[in-house]
């Protein structure tokens, strides 16, 4: 409490310029203004959403920035009107916020705040449209509303989960973002039935979570696509039950699907951001039943393109948003769902670096190493 209201300097890794390797310095963070906290971040770690935006290709160009947005902490601090969360409260930051008023929050069907939905290209705070984070008075601008690269960082407290203090931040942090898409994905939005047969499109973090989610909810057979074979083995420790990979065969995938499952797959959920993908997780349902929800997020000149029969014929095409989650309202129980031990986060992490090392952690995800390296923000 000694440090509320007064600037703290502590190390941030700053993203100078676009695909640059961070650089660790000092940096000021100003206290929290009205509705917004300072939190102490203990554990964060790497998304791709981070690596498109600092690499700035196709994306506005927002530098100096400090990045990041999966991660756990601690309240230091709290602004004016903050009633919500008070110092010492564990927290899970989130890149989209729920104001709790808007008619999105209202909805008990949207997760899609009016006032706190992500905004990629801004870079400072929407109070004031200031920064909280500087340089020697030179500003260095926020990423997402969360900027976790760095050991303090400012938020508004639409933009925070209060969860279990007894959660361990070093595994829980990475529901911040794309395990709680994937899960929720499968969960909140396919909702598969006890017994009945998922295919996953794309394998990387968001597709292994939602295969997860298939496994909670009960499917029993849980087909995994993916064009790269390496990974299919780590795949069955998420559930998955067979593969397909779309380059073994001649036929369209839709068409291998439909003969392995009879006629089709109760529910699809793509992962993979690839247009044909897309085209074909909506293709490979049954009809009469089957439902398909889009994750991935295409190429901005995309066009999804099916014969309007394959609707007429009872199938269901969904898209989502961070899983149909709430995130204050939601993420606390996704805690608890690990808590009681009936999701698993153990097995997405499987790299650990210092602060120190955070370019390692881009290394990685440039590679496809591995599924999520968390950042220890304290040696
Ligand atoms: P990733 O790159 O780790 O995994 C994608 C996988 O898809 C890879 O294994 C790749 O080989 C596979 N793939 C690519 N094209 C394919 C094809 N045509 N057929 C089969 N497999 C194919 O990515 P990720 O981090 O798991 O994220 C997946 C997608 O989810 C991305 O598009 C990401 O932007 C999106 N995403 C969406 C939300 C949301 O709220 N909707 C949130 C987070 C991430
Ligand atoms: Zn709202």
């Amino acid at each position: 409490m000694a440090t509320a209201g007064k600037v703290i300097k502590c190390k941030a890794a700053v993203a100078w310029e676009a695909g640059k390797p961070l650089s660790m310095e000092e940096v000021e963070v100003a206290p929290p203004q009205a509705m917004e906290v300072r939190v102490k971040i203990l554990f964060t770690s790497l998304c791709h959403t981070d690596v498109y935006f600092w690499e700035a290709k196709g994306q506005t160009p927002v530098f100096p920035r400090i990045f990041g947005h999966e991660a756990g902490g601690i309240v230091e601090s709290v602004g004016e009107g903050v009633t919500d969360v008070a110092p010492g409260d564990h927290v899970l930051p989130v890149f989209t916020g729920e104001c709790k008023e808007c008619a999105h929050c209202k909805s008990a069907e949207s997760n899609m705040c009016d006032l706190l939905r992500i905004n990629t290209d801004r870079g400072v705070m929407i109070g004031d449209g200031k920064s909280r984070f500087s340089i020697n008075g030179k500003p260095i601008y926020h990423f997402v509303g969360t900027s976790t690269f760095s050991e303090y960082t400012v938020m508004h407290v639409g933009c925070v989960a209060k969860i279990n203090p007894e959660a361990p931040l070093d595994k829980v942090c990475i529901l911040s973002c794309g395990i709680s898409t994937g899960l929720g994905a499968s969960i909140n939005v396919a909702k598969p039935p006890k017994g009945s047969t998922v295919a996953i499109f794309g394998l990387g973090a968001v597709g292994l979570a939602a295969a997860e989610g298939a496994r909670i909810a009960g499917a029993s057979r849980i087909i995994g696509i993916d064009l790269n074979p390496n990974r299919f083995e780590e795949a069955r420790k998420f559930g998955c039950t067979e593969f397909v990979n779309p380059k073994d065969h001649k036929k369209p995938v839709q068409e291998v699907l439909a003969e392995m499952t009879n006629g089709g797959v109760d529910r699809s959920v793509e992962c993979t951001g690839n247009i044909n993908a897309m085209i074909q997780a909506f293709e490979c349902v049954h009809d009469g039943w089957g439902v398909a929800v889009l994750v991935g997020v295409p190429h901005k000149d995309a066009e999804f393109k099916t014969h309007p029969m394959n609707f007429l014929n009872e199938r269901t095409l969904k898209g989502t948003f961070f899983g149909n989650f709430k995130p204050r309202t939601d993420l606390p129980n996704v805690v608890e769902l690990y808590m009681n031990k009936e999701l698993e986060l153990e097995k997405f992490i499987t790299h650990t670096v210092p602060f120190s090392e955070i370019n390692h952690a881009f290394d990685l995800m440039a590679k496809g190493e591995g599924i999520r390296c968390i950042i220890r923000m304290e040696n």
